[in-house]
């Protein structure tokens, strides 16, 4: 068995464990395969082994991987979604080959994703990214502001709002790092009781996991713990 197609057996292990210690049905829980800096080979692989949604960064690098493999290999049916920062120079090709954006917190940069995303393709499925641990990270809205975003983004006629996402800061302490995720849950309730129909809670990462699937994620992003290290700095 190659070393990807292990990985991913021990990672559904791993999501089915959680699953079961929290009392939560494991098929709620989308395992999405993070392949930033991975070559076109390790997705590859990944997809032979069952796995068919894929997480990427860098508009460029994925968009290139995307075109090769719909080129190369026309019958494979997989799902993009992209979890990195955007630029507004980026929002066409993002609208154009992914599925699902994860890392919206501006309501200009969805404006541009639902103008540009092409009419013969079902609407964008959209996360709303929150800047869960406070000042630290750049990216994300404030909890404050999620609401008015919220708003805006789910009468956007190109996209379609799943849910929230969030990269907490890093913590070794159990307690501390099961904050964040229990506060993105928190707010999740908020807006479903507001209203919205949101059915995706994107948390919990190669580390974090684990915590993040006791506190509600509906979907994990998983890199390292399936692909090994990445390979190399991307620039762009
Ligand atoms: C890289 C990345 C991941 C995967 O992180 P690992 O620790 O390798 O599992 C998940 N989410 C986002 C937003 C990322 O940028």
């Amino acid at each position: 068995m190659s070393i990807i197609t292990d990985h991913l057996k021990e990672v559904k292990e791993r999501i089915n464990q959680a699953a079961q210690k929290a009392e939560r049905d494991p098929s709620g829980i989308l395992l999405l395969a993070v392949s930033k800096t991975q070559p076109v080979e390790a997705i590859l692989e990944a997809a032979a082994a069952g796995q068919n949604a894929f997480g990427e960064n860098y508009e460029q690098e994925a968009v290139a991987k995307i075109r090769s493999i719909r080129t190369n290999h026309p019958d494979l049916k997989l799902e993009w979604h992209f979890i990195g920062p955007i630029q507004s120079n980026k929002t066409r090709a993002i609208a154009e080959y992914f599925d699902w954006v994860h890392s919206v917190d501006r309501e200009r940069i969805a404006k541009r994703l639902s103008d540009q995303r092409p009419a013969d393709l079902p609407p964008l499925n959209i996360c709303l990214q929150i800047n869960i641990s406070g000042e630290t990270s750049k990216s994300g809205i404030s909890p404050e502001n999620l609401p008015g975003l919220a708003k805006a983004v789910s009468v956007m006629p190109r996209l379609k709002l799943r849910g929230l996402m969030a990269i907490p800061e890093p913590e070794t302490d159990p307690d501390k790092q099961r904050k964040p995720f229990r506060a993105m849950k928190a707010l999740f309730r908020q807006l479903q009781e507001a209203g919205f129909e949101l059915d995706t809670l994107s948390m919990g990462m190669s580390g974090d996991m684990n915590t993040a699937i006791d506190e509600g994620a509906t979907t994990v992003r998983i890199g390292t713990a399936i692909f090994g290290p990445r390979n190399y700095p991307v620039q762009q």
